[in-house]
């Protein structure tokens, strides 16, 4: 039997994990999915290694294949832009399906590879599927837009829209399966064929996404899958001349390589959604039972691992004693590694936020939950969820995304404090504001400098609003018609 099938009908969590306990030399081989086929045939000394963050040992291995995937991509784009939107629809719709039917196989693979909750993969698989339902149904609906130039005779102008062309879709660890699908839905969906290149930590829910696609019937080569590490196979994939666009969501630094290696190519569409270091604002006429609850599910959500979370929080003079004591016992109640909280992603990332840790220790900061984590005892990566505060404005704690379970709090004392402190990062994403004033919620909301402000809740999201943030936190902006303008190359027509 396959791989493909074997891991496909690995259903309840004990099973998958007690699978991957007994692979032989703890091994997986993924296979890239190129032409709608699982291409089973490599030479064995090309493989990557990667590994899992929880105690179950194994590491998926890869390979590196680029222009086998560029060239089936690019064959069938002429045929597929000439698509109908009916058929595009229905073969999404048919994915949207078939992962709902398999939910459960896609969030045990999701959690033990990413180390994140089964309750936390579940929702995000939710999300994936409707990722495919929502662009199913967008382009059915779709409106263009047509004006009259007045004079003798009038002209009729409107605007036309073409797919783009081949897209590289690149998308990082922390919520695998769902940010993959968010560029993979709309790429196939406005007529688009595209390589997609999951992180190479996480990359098994993607390898089971191939099956999807083959068992809906995208046609082969819409949509390709591979796997590899991201300075070889992501960066062949972004400079590959016939790829004509790029949406990439991982870190800044990332997204600067990116755009400086493809300037020359001025014509090449680029979507970057990168990193945020973002603030949560909490002013003194918050109701506690509500507030604390929300700044920790934002701070600490998937163990930090997400661009959107708070990781800043910023308390009025009056409530910060108060709050911080209420916060520390809430998280000490309800963040439990093994229970609540998983390990964090992988060694590298373990380390990484281990550093930050000592950094903080050494600049004097005041640990109010939470330690310097020891040295990983080879039984996975775990990191208590840590509260800090007596941070320093400009220390690299409070500048830099740290992106793990670190919140930092401090305090302020007027609303145009607030707001500078807030708008005081190199970063623009996302930013709380928690209050019961309307006309603070407008005033503040809008003189924040985030793509997204959410006000008295966190994380909501309409699949038609833009999405992206502003300063090192990316240009351009995804979602309903943001995603349209990113798939499509727009003309406007004048007619006599
Ligand atoms: P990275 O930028 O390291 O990697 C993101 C993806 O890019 C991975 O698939 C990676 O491959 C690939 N990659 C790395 N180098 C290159 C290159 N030179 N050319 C092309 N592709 C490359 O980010 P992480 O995976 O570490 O993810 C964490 C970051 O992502 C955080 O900064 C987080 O804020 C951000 N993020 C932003 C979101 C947003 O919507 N704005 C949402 C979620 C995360 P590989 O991993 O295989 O090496």
């Amino acid at each position: 039997m396959s791989l493909i099938s074997k891991l496909w009908k690995l259903d309840p969590f004990e099973c998958a994990s007690g699978y991957l306990g007994n692979l032989p030399g703890n091994e997986l081989y993924l296979h890239n999915f190129i032409d709608g086929q699982f291409s089973e045939q490599h030479p064995p000394e090309k493989w990557l290694d990667s590994h899992n963050p929880g105690p179950a040992r194994y590491w998926p291995r890869h390979l590196r294949v680029v222009n086998r995937a560029v060239e089936a991509a690019s064959r069938v784009f002429p045929l597929w832009s000439k698509s109908s939107r009916q058929e595009r629809s229905d073969v999404l719709l048919r994915i949207a399906s078939i992962i709902q039917e398999k939910r459960d196989t896609f969030a045990v693979w999701e959690s033990l590879d990413q180390g994140k909750t089964l309750l936390r993969a579940r929702v995000e698989v939710d999300r994936a599927i409707s990722n495919f339902r929502y662009f199913a149904t967008y382009i059915l609906h779709e409106e263009g837009s047509v004006r009259f130039v007045d004079g003798q005779p009038s002209t009729l102008t409107y605007e036309h829209r073409s797919p783009v062309g081949v897209f590289a879709l690149i998308s990082p660890w922390n919520m695998p399966l769902y940010l993959l699908t968010w560029k993979i839905a709309p790429c196939i969906a406005f007529g688009c064929t595209g390589v997609a290149k999951p992180s190479e930590v996480t990359s098994i829910t993607s390898y089971l996404l191939g099956e999807v696609f083959r068992q809906a019937k995208l046609p082969p080569g819409v949509m390709n899958i591979i796997f590899g590490d991201g300075p070889g196979t992501g960066s062949a994939l972004v400079k590959s001349p016939r790829v004509r666009g790029v949406s990439f969501t991982g870190g800044t630094k990332t997204g600067i390589r990116i755009r400086q290696d493809t300037v020359e190519d001025i014509g090449k569409h680029l979507s970057l959604e990168l990193g945020g270091k973002n603030p949560t604002l909490i002013f003194d006429d918050v109701d506690f039972a509500e507030a604390v609850p929300l700044a920790a599910t934002a701070a600490f959500e998937n163990n930090g691992q997400i661009c959107l979370c708070g990781s800043r929080i910023y308390v009025h003079a009056d409530i910060y004693e108060r709050f911080c004591s209420e916060f520390v016992e809430y998280v000490q109640k309800h963040y439990r590694c093994g229970d609540t909280v998983g390990p964090v992603v992988s060694k590298v990332h373990y380390d990484k936020i281990r550093t930050y840790l000592l950094q903080a220790q050494t600049e004097n900061v005041t640990f109010l939950l939470s330690e310097v984590p020891t040295k990983t005892s080879g039984n996975g990566y775990w990191i208590t969820p840590t509260v800090l505060s007596n941070v320093d404005d400009q220390s690299i704690i409070q500048r830099e995304e740290i992106f793990g379970p670190v919140v930092t709090i401090s305090v302020f004392g007027t609303e145009e404090e607030a707001i500078e402190l807030a708008n005081d990062n190199p970063n623009g994403l996302a930013s709380i504001l928690l209050t019961k004033d309307v006309s603070r919620m407008r005033r503040v909301a809008e003189r924040i400098d985030a793509g997204l402000v959410w006000v008295n809740c966190w994380l909501v999201r309409e699949l038609g609003t833009a999405f992206g943030g502003m300063k090192a936190s990316g240009t351009g902006r995804e979602g309903g018609a943001h995603s349209r303008d990113v798939f499509t190359n727009l003309r406007t027509i004048h007619v006599r």
